[in-house]
């Protein structure tokens, strides 16, 4: 029985990671990666400092294709974006020529200049936003957070939903909410019914676990054993920035996972996504 790992979620120097795809693919092979998804920040049509300027999407494009062919007999190699949905402004259907997509909400409404309250940057910036958009409600502010994913779902599906539960990034530290409260807990059981219906492969993400303040995945455990509960399939993910991120947390994710019950885990292969038996080490190659 063989064991490698795939990975679905993946940044460069083309948006605001370190980089480049080419070094990202030999670390991915030192890692015993054998099947690996380029998903850089999509151009987005408002200037931002770690979206891929629309003007290098070509350069992506071609720099991953020639990759694809070099690398073909050590990794499976698969162009992708992360793609931002942004209400009536952007989404999937801007990238058709993608071989997959990972569907991210960071923005979350305006300013009053208009410039866009991304709930991922510093905890400063996200109590900025939920002061000044939101009045300090964070129940108002998750609500909009969870209406922008499921109109994402149900308007501009993507392969696979990213970091589902982003929002609660400075919540470890900032203590706004408990995840334990009952509006919490709803809106979140119905976001997952969305998720059902719409079939999208939700991503565990592990940057949460080696990255954030609580040290936490997207999704928290409990929500992954309602996903689990409801047979939604699941794909592995490290959103690593840098070289030495690519599978980072991964053991460690794969253990909890078993522990709540996951058999499986999704990944691409031979141009589909499949599912996978999986151990600590890795997924199992029939
Ligand atoms: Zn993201
Ligand atoms: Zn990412």
């Amino acid at each position: 029985m063989q064991t490698f790992w795939t990975n679905f979620h993946s940044h460069s120097h083309f948006c605001d990671g370190k980089p480049s795809l080419e070094e990202m693919v030999q670390a991915a092979i030192d890692q015993n990666v054998k099947s690996y998804g380029f998903s850089s920040h999509s151009p987005v049509p408002f200037s931002t400092t770690w979206n891929m300027p629309m003007d290098r999407l070509n350069e992506y494009m071609n720099e991953a294709k020639r990759l694809k062919e070099k690398y073909q007999d050590q990794i499976q190699l698969y162009t992708g974006l992360e793609v931002d949905f942004v209400s009536g402004k952007c989404g999937v259907h801007n990238f058709p020529q993608l071989d997959f997509s990972v569907g991210s909400i960071h923005f979350v409404d305006t300013f009053e200049d208009g410039t866009y309250w991304e709930i991922d940057n510093t905890k400063t910036i996200f109590d900025r936003g939920l002061q000044e958009i939101f009045g300090g409600n964070i129940q108002r502010a998750f609500k909009r957070y969870y209406d922008l994913s499921i109109e994402m779902l149900e308007e501009d599906t993507p392969d696979v939903l990213g970091h589902m539960d982003k929002f609660k990034m400075h919540n470890s530290t900032g203590n706004w909410f408990s995840e334990e409260e009952e509006w919490y807990k709803k809106m979140v059981m119905e976001y997952i019914e969305v998720i059902k219906e719409s079939g999208v492969i939700v991503e565990v993400n592990t940057r949460g676990l080696y990255k954030g303040f609580s040290k936490d995945l997207y999704p928290s455990p409990w929500i992954i054993k309602e996903l689990i509960d409801r047979k939604i399939p699941i794909s592995l993910n490290s959103d690593s920035h840098t070289t030495f991120e690519i599978t980072k947390g991964f053991d460690e994710a794969a253990e909890l996972l078993s522990s709540l019950g996951l058999r499986e885990v999704y990944g691409l292969w031979d141009g589909e996504w499949q599912p996978f038996g999986f151990e600590k080490q890795g997924v199992i190659l029939r």
